[in-house]
């Protein structure tokens, strides 16, 4: 079964690229009777925008998450549900989808198996597996000898280890890595202390969370030419996997690469706050760009629907008093602390229901009546009922839920299209799940259809034209504009 996209990482994950999950508001489901009606306004914003592949790169070293060793290649990181990998076997624990996936990874593997052999049954993590595999390549000179396509070898990464020796969190990190690598490694792989910690740092601060299209990390890796790029929140350029493969997209046409590009490090679908103090600790830096100076956005983000005009949000600032309606101006008569509570509550319960993904099915459930109470007080921008939407929304679909996935299909968009740019993959994969569900609904609607163009417009971006998830929403489009034609012969073909 599909997982529903996760939480951002902590820093135990070491993911750089974030996953990321989350939602829209809710309003009673009016259901459109009649292809006449049009309730979702289509935007224009992605028709004059364009977005093109800078660079795409391989990574030096990667390593599988433990919880995807059985079905995703450790060679290529393509994933597949469906039939079982080969399993490597002398160590059983890594698969591959062929056997010249297996012989392309063997070079590495042939120290890792020994290694993994060892320990068995236990499995070390990635991160130590992740280690590992530097280790072996540093073992044979290639920290120096092997270059990014920008010049840049493992060893020219930045490692931060000062800031690791005075950071508690990381230092635990390292010594509990120590721990583990001395029974895994053999000793002549080993490398002096000093060189260890350089070597934890440019891994941890160089790593990026390797993501299938659906948003779940599968891996981590670390990229040589890529990792040169700086973190911004309002970032001009994006990283995408294609199975192991990292993909940077920009959208200034002809842009060539060149170290003044940014990207997004962490997740960006967040309050101000809690970005910069993931910034801070996995990353040694203060985030003090536009988006995170502007408190208005953060006001978005926990804000409520305004009872009187209906259309119109009260922004729930940090320093408001009283909650008042951006449109109307009118009072919200809800106490802001009592406001501040409602979007706490479900962040508690999206955090709560991560560590316990035994019962799916009353999670499901008891995320359907958290939603139900708080749509109608807080508004489709209230980022956390959004992530909540959207996470039910990507639940029901993978328990096949269609009424539950449909019913919440147009609740998160407001949201993400406000807090996440134009071309982010998150973005496009949010109108991807919501275009499926929102297909199941009955009858067909124009607003399914504006909603699979928009869909269409977010993946040719993020995506580009060939992609297979592209080539895939064109035909969506076309099969839905045959079926509205279908039951309205009005309505061209
Ligand atoms: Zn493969
Ligand atoms: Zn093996
Ligand atoms: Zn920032
Ligand atoms: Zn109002």
């Amino acid at each position: 079964m599909k997982e529903y996209a996760t939480q951002p990482r902590r820093i135990e994950n070491l993911n750089i690229l974030v996953q990321y999950a989350s939602p829209i508001r809710y309003t009673p489901i009016r259901h459109t009777n009649t292809v006449q009606s049009l309730p979702i306004s289509f935007s224009t914003v992605y028709f004059n925008l364009r977005m093109s592949t800078i660079v795409e790169e391989e990574p030096y070293a990667a390593a599988v998450s433990g919880a995807h060793l059985k079905n995703v290649c450790s060679n290529c990181f393509l994933r597949n549900d469906e039939k079982p990998l080969q399993r490597c076997s002398r160590c059983k624990v890594v698969s591959y989808c062929s056997s010249s996936c297996q012989k392309k990874d063997w070079g590495i593997h042939k120290d890792e198996c020994v290694f993994l052999v060892s320990v068995s049954p236990n499995i070390p993590r990635s991160t130590a597996r992740l280690m590992a595999r530097l280790l072996i390549r540093k073992h044979r000179g290639d920290d120096v000898s092997v270059k990014g396509f920008n010049g840049r070898c493992f060893d020219d990464l930045m490692h931060h280890s000062d800031e690791i020796q005075s950071s508690g969190e990381h230092l635990e990190l390292f010594s509990s890595l120590v721990h583990g690598l001395k029974q895994y490694i053999t000793e002549e792989f080993m490398v002096e202390p000093t060189e260890l910690l350089r070597c934890f740092g440019r891994m941890t601060i160089n790593c990026f969370g390797i993501t299938g299209d659906d948003q779940i990390t599968v891996g981590e890796g670390v990229y040589l030419g890529l990792s040169v790029l700086d973190h911004s929140c309002a970032p001009d350029a994006f990283v995408r996997f294609r199975g192991r493969t990292a993909i940077l997209r920009s959208p200034v046409v002809g842009q060539k690469f060149g170290n003044e590009l940014t990207i997004p490090y962490t997740n960006l679908d967040t309050l101000s706050s809690e970005r910069r103090s993931a910034l801070e600790r996995q990353y040694f830096f203060k985030c003090t760009c536009k988006v995170c100076m502007n408190t208005e956005r953060d006001g978005y983000a926990r804000s409520l629907q305004c009872d009187i005009c209906m259309k119109g949000v009260c922004l729930v600032l940090d320093s408001s008093t009283v909650l008042t309606c951006v449109t109307c101006g009118a009072v919200n008569p809800t106490p802001v602390d009592e406001a501040m509570r409602m979007s706490q509550h479900i962040e508690w319960q999206l955090e709560k229901q991560k560590d316990n993904k035994n019962d799916v099915v009353r999670n499901l459930y008891s995320d359907v009546a958290l939603f139900k109470k708080y749509s109608v007080i807080l508004s489709r921008f209230n980022l956390p009922l959004a992530a909540l939407a959207y996470r039910i929304v990507n639940l029901a679909l993978s328990l096949d839920r269609r009424d539950i996935a449909q019913s919440h299909a147009f609740f998160y968009l407001d949201a993400y299209k406000r807090y996440l740019p134009v071309g982010h993959p998150l973005l496009t994969y949010c109108f991807l799940t919501a275009s499926m569900a929102a297909s199941f609904e009955q009858p067909e609607s124009i607003r399914v259809l504006s909603l699979l163009e928009e869909t269409r417009q977010a993946c040719l971006l993020s995506h580009g034209p060939r992609d297979p998830e592209c080539v895939n929403v064109d035909r969506q489009v076309s099969l839905y504009r045959t079926r509205l034609h279908n039951i309205c012969p009005d309505f061209p073909a």
